[in-house]
């Protein structure tokens, strides 16, 4: 629930993921720590590291009785 914005922005093919040098598609390459993500160039091999911000809906907020 938490995490369903960060999944969709990975399996979305955004028109800023593209590679800065050779304008390729980059590809999510994991590393996700909820801080930073590792994406790939296939065109020109070069590996990308981007800041990502989690958020917190609060408003979800309901007890979790185990
Ligand atoms: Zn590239």
């Amino acid at each position: 629930m938490i995490r369903k914005d960060l999944v969709n922005y990975q399996n979305e093919t955004h028109e800023d993921n593209s590679c800065p040098k050779c304008k390729g598609d980059l590809e999510f390459n994991g590393g996700s720590n909820m801080e930073t993500e590792n994406w790939y160039c296939n065109d020109c091999n070069s590996s990308y590291l981007v800041q990502v911000e989690m958020v917190r809906f609060w408003e979800t907020l309901e007890e979790c009785k185990l």
